[in-house]
């Protein structure tokens, strides 16, 4: 028998297939969206990021781990002269989370050992430079010395105090660099494992000595630290667990080369940097940390 033919059931088709032509429209659309956003972050260029590893800045004879005031001011005029700006950790770990974007020609300035010098003498020129650095303390320095010592230039440490000044700046993020494991002069170098150690309880070890300093950080300054600088430069692979597990998002090594920054977190873990030894001129050193950049 032949169907007769029904204008209700022929406007329920019609419906019922442009509904469905609709739904693939927005589907095949949606699909183009997703693709073309992840093909332009793909295709977005690395970023190659040089960064500078300083300890001490007073009027000392130079040496390999200390600079004169007059050297990071060369530095830091040298950088800004060939157009390179300071970039921040929090900068960083935005760009590689996907949010906002670097500068042409980023560096990053870091400071290790917490020297009372660092607020003292280099802060006022980051703050004439109109630049921005990474100061990574030891937190057995603040806690042992930096009280009892005169605030001497040329040898004492940050106290709790000081280091609640230089956050206060706006242009100085603290790392950690361990509470007690700045010592490469017994059986283990910096934070690294030891041979005889399992692997849980090196990470015990360790991540006491990383709470230790990050409980004080945020109990006496109201700081989580996200950078951690590796005494040293001695890491081992058990490390990072543990780093990551106390939100620990950048770490600093002794490595010397160019770091490529991506639009992913993990290029952040194991930056490389650059010793800035007193015993150079501005344009020797600049020439080592950007010979690969040129
Ligand atoms: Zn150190």
């Amino acid at each position: 028998m032949y169907k007769c033919f029904s204008f209700g059931s022929f406007l329920r088709k019609s419906f019922s297939a442009a509904f469905l032509l609709l739904l693939c429209a927005v589907l095949i659309f949606s699909a183009c969206s997703v693709f073309s956003s992840a093909a332009s972050k793909n295709s977005e260029k690395p970023v190659p990021l040089p960064v500078l590893m300083y300890h001490s800045v007073c009027s000392k004879p130079p040496s390999e781990y200390t600079v004169t005031p007059a050297q990071l001011e060369n530095d830091l005029s040298w950088l800004s002269t060939n157009g390179f700006t300071a970039v921040s950790a929090e900068q960083l770990i935005a760009y590689t989370h996907g949010s906002g974007e670097l500068p042409d020609k980023p560096v990053l300035i870091t400071f290790d050992d917490g020297f009372y010098n660092n607020l003292s003498i280099v802060l006022p020129l980051l703050e004439k430079y109109d630049m921005c650095a990474v100061v990574s303390i030891v937190g057995r320095y603040t806690d042992d010395y930096a009280d009892a010592d005169p605030h001497a230039d040329t040898y004492s440490y940050l106290t709790w105090k000081d280091v609640s000044e230089l956050t206060d700046s706006g242009r100085i993020e603290i790392g950690s660099h361990t509470y007690d494991l700045h010592s490469n002069t017994g059986r283990r170098q910096g934070c690294a494992r030891l041979p005889e150690e399992t692997v849980d309880e090196y990470a015990a070890i360790l991540r006491e000595d990383i709470g230790l300093l990050k409980t004080e950080l945020s109990q006496k300054c109201g700081i989580i630290p996200t950078v951690f600088a590796y005494p040293f430069g001695s890491l081992c692979k058990e490390s990072l667990p543990v780093l990551r597990d106390s939100g620990i998002l950048i770490t600093l090594t002794c490595r010397e080369g160019i770091n490529i920054i991506t639009r992913n977190p993990e290029c952040l873990y194991g930056i490389f940097r650059n010793n800035r030894s007193g015993l150079l001129s501005t344009e020797e050193y600049m020439e080592r940390l950007t010979k690969d950049i040129r």
